[in-house]
């Protein structure tokens, strides 16, 4: 039998372990990739971590996987030996329980996948995955350059497209981190007047290089009272994983503003007045599915939109890991296969 590798974890807070394995087979409604290139995101702490509820170790972690369609199982009619395709975070749901049914299959209750904890993802030279999780990536897009946008990328893309902003409007982006240096750059091309806000004024030449119109150093500056001088923000995307940098940007809010929060803080404090004098809102965004990331790699494409990574070949997955979660990296971590 042909054989793999894989980078393994097998069992919470043990090591990555780069293990031989069987190429697998793809079962009826699945598809084998050879994979490309894997981003490296914060999320796969839950499972080099154990704090994933019920998950079965061994697991190879990543969800932010390009590569191309190697072999099909059973009953796949619309994709082929081949194709370049991406796998986000959605590895699947069930299409007919009644969170399914209105359209919200990240809340699939029956039969919700997620690559690589569901089932292996990624960190391999290759993976299988359910046909329903593949986007097609656009031949403009290199590997390395799709793997972030699978995550990262359609997190905020996705989160500022089905916001309530529209072109014109003051959308903030709240971090310059690996999904904020994306959140800004989408936010801009989206037409949106793009404010970057982060710590330190020597974010500000990256910001404005992502196409920022203006910066807010949230060390020097009272981050809400700027964006009030700006009208008031429509959305925040809030990026950061700090509750208390979430917290003090709730006043930036203009009238029906929106704080959408896609970094997993730990808290969040809110002032229910700030809420009710402004009809204001707070909301969180899940990434979305296999469609929303074909749509984000579009796009991408389209307006020129492109992640900054530091590549890793799979062999230092170790280093690759510590790098990110080091929050040192710029901006994203990315694993190649050499295929
Ligand atoms: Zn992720
Ligand atoms: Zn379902």
């Amino acid at each position: 039998m042909p054989k793999m590798r894989a980078a393994q974890i097998a069992r919470p807070n043990g090591p990555f372990e780069i293990v031989e394995r069987e190429i697998p087979q793809p079962a009826a409604g699945w598809v084998r990739i050879k994979v490309q290139a894997c981003g490296v995101c914060h999320s796969d702490s839950l499972v080099k971590e154990g704090h994933w509820p019920g998950l079965h170790y061994p697991r190879v972690p990543g969800h932010e996987v390009v590569g191309v369609v190697d072999a099909v199982g059973p009953g796949v009619s619309q994709w082929g030996p081949g194709q370049r395709v991406g796998v986000g975070w959605h590895g699947g749901h069930c299409g007919h329980c009644d969170a399914c049914r209105n359209g919200d299959f990240f809340g699939c209750h029956v039969a919700l996948q997620i690559t690589g904890i569901s089932f292996d993802g990624g960190y391999s030279d290759y993976m299988i995955a359910p046909a329903i999780a593949l986007a097609l990536v656009p031949e403009a897009l290199p590997p390395v350059e799709a793997a972030p946008l699978m995550c990262a990328g359609i997190t905020t893309y996705n989160a500022l497209r089905k916001s309530n902003a529209r072109p014109g409007d003051v959308v903030a982006v709240l971090g310059l981190g690996g999904l904020g240096h994306l959140g800004t750059q989408y936010a801009a091309k989206m037409g949106f007047k793009t404010v970057a806000i982060a710590r330190g004024t020597d974010k500000e030449p990256l910001a404005r290089k992502l196409g920022a119109h203006h910066y807010i150093d949230s060390q020097a500056q009272d981050p809400a009272a700027e964006l009030q001088k700006l009208g008031g923000a429509t959305v925040i995307l809030a990026t950061v994983t700090n509750g208390d940098a979430m917290s003090a940007v709730q006043g930036g809010l203009g009238i029906n503003g929106t704080l959408v929060v896609i970094g997993a803080a730990e808290s969040l404090q809110i002032s229910p007045l700030v809420l009710i004098s402004g009809r204001r809102s707070v909301k969180g965004w899940y990434s979305g599915t296999a469609i929303d990331s074909q749509d984000t790699l579009r796009f991408s494409v389209l307006s020129g939109v492109r992640s900054m990574s530091e590549v890793y070949p799979l062999e230092k997955v170790g280093e690759a890991y510590e790098r990110m979660m080091s929050g040192k990296a710029r901006f994203r971590v990315v694993l190649t296969t050499g295929s």
